[in-house]
C-alpha cells in the first residue's frame, strides 16, 4: 500500500509507505496523506469477520493500510492494544470485553436506534480509541530505528489528555503539552496533570489556547530547533489515527447485523471530521453503509457545506465556544480527505481550492457557473447528509434519552442523537456513535437533569490527586528552554 498527498498533481513516484508517513502530519506540499486505492472488503471477508474479537478484527484491517509492518508484529500491536483492561470504564449493562459496545436505545415505527459506545479508554472520550494505538505503533517504530521524537502539543482538553495517556511510559517518547493555565475543566485539569509519568511534561500557560497553539507553531517554524529536538506531533490529521477508527464502524455493522444484505446508517458529532471520514473510508472499502450523517454544533462550517456545496471556514470571531467544546471548530482539517475523493482524486483541483481558503476563505462546488465547481451534485452518492444542533436541543436531547432510554448521555453524544432523530429511515439502524461520557461535562448535566452525571470506578476523587505541572508565561523562547534542558539535545 502507496500514500500520496491530497495536493500532489502527479501521483507517479511520490508514493510512501504506511511506515514513513506514521510519525509525519502534513506532507510537505501541505496536503494530507492518503492510500493511492482503497482496499475491497469482500462479503466472503465480512462473514469471518464475524466471529473475530475487537482486537482480531483491528488486526485485519490494519494489515491491509499497514503492509509494510510484518504481520506477527502488527497482531501483537492490536492485541496489546484492545484489551477490556484499557477500555473498563463501560455504562452498567455493557461489557469491556466488547471494547466497543453497541446497544440498541429504542425502535419505533420500524426505526431502530443504536448507540456505539467508544468512550470507556482512559480518558474518556473516543480520541482513546485511536490513541491508544498510535502510541504502542510510535513506540514499535521508534525502536525499530533506535530513534526518539519528543511530541509538542496543545491542548483545550480532550485531544492532549489522550495523547499523554497513550504516550505515557513508552520508550523513546517524551510529551510536552501545552494547556491554557486555569481554563480547562476541574476534572480535565486532574486528569492531565495527575499523571506522574516522568516522560510527561504539562506546561500551564499564563494565556488563552490560542497562545499555546501560537507558541507550538513559532517551535515548529525554528526548523534547527525542531529537527536538533526531533520535535513531532499527534494531530487528527495523523493517518493512523483515522486508520484505528475505520475499526469501529465495521465492528458496528457486524454486530447490528446478521447478513451482509443488510444496511446500517451512521450518525457522528463532528469538528475536524477526523472520525467521519474513518466512516467514508469503511464505506469505499464496501462496508454497507445507507448513509453518514455529519451532527455538528453551533459551529456549523460542516453542515453548511452538507448543505449548499460551500466551504467557507470561520474567523476567530465567528468560532462559539459552546457545551460541546470538542466540536469548536473554525475548519475542519480532515475535510480535505473527503474533498479529495469527491473530485475523482484530481491533487491539483484539491490543492487550488484550499489555497483558495487561505486567500478567499471559501469555496463554492454548488454551481461551476458561478462557483469552483458542481461536484456537490455528487455528495448523495458518498451518502453524506447533516444537521446542526444548539446548547438548547443539548439540553432537550439529555433529558429526553434520560426519561426515554434510562441512560446519561454527554453533549457531543447529544448533538448526535439530537440529528440521528431528524435523518432516521425505516428499516435501516442508525448508529450513533458515542464519543464522551457524561461525567466529563458535569457541568451540562446538571443544568439538564439537576443532578451530577456518575463517574466510573477510581474517577471518584480525581482532583485531589496531587498534580505535577510547571506554569509558563506566553514565551516561545521559555519553552524551548525547557524542552531542551530535558532532552539534553
Ligand atoms: C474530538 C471530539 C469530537 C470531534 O471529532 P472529529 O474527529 O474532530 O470530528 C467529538 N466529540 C468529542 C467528545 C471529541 O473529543
Amino acid at each position: 500500500m502507496q500514500y500520496v498527498s491530497t495536493r500532489a498533481g502527479d501521483k507517479n513516484g511520490t508514493g510512501k509507505s504506511f511506515s514513513q508517513i506514521l510519525l509525519e502530519g502534513l506532507a510537505p506540499d501541505g496536503g494530507l496523506y492518503m492510500p493511492e486505492s482503497y482496499p475491497v472488503v469482500t462479503g466472503r471477508e465480512l462473514d469471518a469477520w464475524r466471529k473475530l474479537s475487537y482486537a482480531e478484527l483491528a488486526f485485519e484491517i490494519l494489515k491491509k493500510f499497514a503492509d509494510d509492518i510484518p504481520e506477527a508484529d502488527l497482531k501483537a500491536l492490536a492485541q496489546k492494544t484492545y484489551t477490556p483492561e484499557v477500555y473498563c470504564n463501560v455504562r452498567e449493562g455493557d461489557t469491556a470485553q466488547d471494547i466497543a459496545p453497541l446497544r440498541v436505545l429504542g425502535e419505533k415505527d420500524g426505526k431502530k436506534l443504536m448507540l456505539l459506545s467508544l468512550s470507556n479508554g482512559p480518558t474518556l472520550a473516543f480520541k482513546d480509541m485511536a490513541m491508544q494505538l498510535l502510541g504502542n505503533l510510535f513506540e514499535y517504530a521508534l525502536s525499530r530505528q533506535n530513534a526518539e521524537l519528543n511530541i509538542l502539543g496543545a491542548t483545550s482538553g480532550d485531544t492532549g489528555s489522550a495523547a499523554e495517556y497513550a504516550m505515557r511510559g513508552k520508550k523513546g517518547i517524551r510529551v510536552f503539552m501545552l494547556s491554557p493555565y486555569r481554563k480547562m475543566s476541574a476534572f480535565q485539569t486532574a486528569q492531565m496533570f495527575s499523571l506522574q509519568d516522568p516522560n510527561i511534561y504539562n506546561i500551564a500557560i499564563e494565556g488563552v489556547f490560542d497562545d499555546c497553539q501560537d507558541i507550538v507553531k513559532a517551535v515548529s517554524n525554528d526548523l534547527s530547533y525542531k529537527t536538533r529536538q526531533k520535535i513531532g506531533t499527534v494531530n487528527s490529521i495523523n493517518w493512523a489515527r483515522v486508520v484505528a477508527q475505520v475499526v469501529y464502524y465495521f465492528r458496528a455493522y457486524l454486530k447490528a447485523t446478521a447478513d451482509n444484505s443488510e444496511k446500517v446508517s451512521f450518525t457522528v458529532p463532528s469538528g475536524n471530521f477526523g472520525n467521519i471520514c474513518a466512516g467514508h473510508i469503511a464505506r469505499m472499502m464496501g462496508l454497507p453503509i445507507d448513509r453518514l450523517v455529519v451532527a455538528t454544533n453551533e459551529n456549523d462550517v460542516l453542515d453548511e457545506f452538507f448543505r449548499s456545496g460551500v466551504y467557507r471556514v470561520r474567523k476567530s470571531d465567528e468560532t462559539w465556544h459552546t457545551s460541546s467544546p470538542s466540536m469548536d471548530i473554525s475548519k475542519a482539517s480532515n475535510f480535505e480527505r473527503f474533498v479529495y475523493d469527491l473530485l475523482g482524486r484530481d491533487g491539483r483541483r484539491v490543492s487550488h481550492l484550499f489555497r483558495q481558503i487561505e486567500t478567499k476563505g471559501f469555496f463554492d462546488l454548488s454551481d461551476s457557473q458561478k462557483g469552483d465547481g458542481d461536484e456537490f451534485s455528487r455528495v448523495p452518492s458518498y451518502g453524506f447528509e447533516s444537521g446542526k444542533s444548539t446548547h438548547a436541543d443539548r439540553i432537550a436531547t439529555i433529558r429526553k434519552v434520560s426519561s426515554e432510554y434510562g441512560i446519561t448521555i454527554d453533549p457531543h453524544t447529544a448533538d448526535g442523537i439530537k440529528v440521528a432523530w431528524e435523518h432516521q429511515q425505516k428499516g435501516v439502524p442508525m448508529i450513533v456513535l458515542e464519543t464522551a461520557q457524561a461525567a466529563k461535562f458535569n457541568e451540562t448535566i446538571f443544568e439538564a437533569l439537576g443532578h451530577n452525571a456518575s463517574r466510573p470506578a477510581g474517577f471518584e476523587n480525581i482532583e485531589g490527586l496531587p498534580q505535577r505541572f510547571t506554569v509558563m508565561p506566553v514565551d516561545a523562547g521559555e519553552v524551548k528552554k525547557f524542552i531542551a534542558e530535558r532532552t539534553g539535545l
